[in-house]
């Protein structure tokens, strides 16, 4: 058998480790081969010839995949003043203030730079949630979809237009939202916390949905009052709706100020509406509990509580140097780590969900169709130093290679260190 691309001495992601396991079981070893741009064969010692690359024990993922990621409004963090207090909450009204000065150019510069950094950090799929705000237009949904064609060789693009800053009674604002979806954007998508009327903009998230066939992703129940939640209404309205699996929100920091019957109670009630959450860690983190001097809430939801009560969870990145979160070097790895880290996860039970979290879980979310390592998926492969899952995660691993459609993206030279006499 005459291939394109043969992977020897890999190991596959581990299946979930129980959770009193200490040390993280790496799998057998194992042979890929692809071919035009597939998958075409899994098995240990494989009988064919072509390319080879020798993986030398490490783990081969499917690629990496952003569920929720902001490139428009990326690398704009050094065009607006500090803020003069951390217990100000004002990162979208800083963002919305020199939104108007973004150019086709500026966001196009911008959302190269961002996505090649993604795909260097073995990122081959993206959600990325695009504003068309009348400040802005539809000038972010023009660069998105014209660099979603040009870097289609790289990673596959899912545009989520949406409203950040209001709906109800913004001039412009639905004409917008509905342009796009006119132009075939496949996710809609809100902010129901900035608009006046919340629960309108939630109901007509909804109906742009059904009109348009498109499915929906919110920003939803940021903040911290446990006693005005969003996902319920979410939940009721997919189901009534049969968009069981195709709807899904950002945040969801409330679920972390629940007692923890609450957050099972929640995590049962999203499995059964078939609604996924993306939690956010970075940019929760960063503006969770501002209303607190101290002893400050952080605002992360513990995912992994949520995947134990049945429901669909991922982890993302959000937003790279811009008010929201102004850090962040598209490495999705150390937003896994930062996660764990805050909800104090560990071991390979735990951070083998994590990496579920940025790679299966997060195709489930997108809706995603031949993805995975099984016969007949694409070749969207990342190549690592580590052999499990668990160290990819506790050490906030740098992919060595990635490959989209069987073709080789990058390869990373890791440093060695010069001994004297050497
Ligand atoms: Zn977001």
């Amino acid at each position: 058998m005459q291939l394109d691309l043969i992977i020897r001495n890999a190991r596959l992601p581990e299946p979930p480790a129980p959770a009193s396991q200490i040390a993280p079981v790496p799998g057998p070893l194992t042979d890929i081969g692809v071919h035009e741009g597939r998958i075409v064969a899994v098995s240990p010692g494989l009988a064919a010839s072509g390319p080879e690359v020798d993986a030398r024990g490490g783990l081969v993922s499917p690629g990496l995949i952003e569920s929720h990621f902001h490139l428009d409004k990326a690398l704009i963090a050094d065009r607006v003043p500090l803020q003069p207090n951390r217990m100000i909450r004002d990162h979208m009204e800083r963002t919305a203030s020199i939104k108007h000065t973004f150019t086709p150019e500026d966001i196009e510069a911008r959302v190269r730079k961002v996505l090649e950094q993604c795909v260097l950090h073995g990122v081959t799929h993206m959600r990325t949630q695009v504003e068309v705000d009348p400040n802005v237009g539809l000038r972010g949904f023009d660069v998105v979809e014209k660099l979603r064609r040009e870097y289609a060789w790289a990673i596959d693009l899912q545009p989520c237009v949406f409203l950040q800053e209001g709906w109800t009674g913004v001039a412009g604002a639905d004409e917008n939202l509905v342009a796009c979806l006119e132009r075939g954007a496949p996710v809609v998508g809100g902010a129901p916390r900035y608009d006046r009327d919340g629960t309108g903009q939630i109901r007509r998230v909804f109906e742009l949905a059904g009109r348009y066939g498109v499915d929906v992703d919110f920003h939803l129940d940021g903040g911290y009052e446990v006693d005005q939640l969003d996902y319920p209404l979410v939940c009721e309205i997919t189901e009534r709706m049969g968009l069981q699996g195709r709807v899904a929100f950002g945040h969801g920091s409330k679920i972390a100020c629940m007692p923890v019957a609450q957050q099972l109670e929640a995590g049962r009630r999203l499995a059964q509406a078939g609604v996924s959450l993306a939690v956010l860690p970075a940019t929760d983190v960063f503006n969770g509990g501002r209303h607190m001097e101290h002893s400050v809430l952080r605002g992360v939801t513990d995912a992994n509580t949520l995947i134990e009560a049945g429901a669909n969870c991922t982890l993302s990145t959000n937003n790279v140097l811009n008010p929201f979160t102004p850090y962040g070097d598209c490495s999705l790895t150390r937003i896994a780590c930062e996660y764990a880290h805050i909800v104090q996860r560990n071991g390979p039970r735990d951070l083998g969900l994590c990496f579920e979290m940025i790679t299966t879980r997060a195709a489930k979310l997108m809706r995603l169709d031949g993805y995975g390592l099984a016969p007949g998926c694409a070749a969207d492969l990342v190549l690592w130093g580590e052999t499990n899952t668990h160290d990819v995660i506790a050490t906030c691993a740098l992919p060595l290679a990635a490959w989209k459609r069987g073709r080789r993206l990058f390869r990373r030279e890791l440093p060695a260190l010069e001994r004297p006499g050497a």
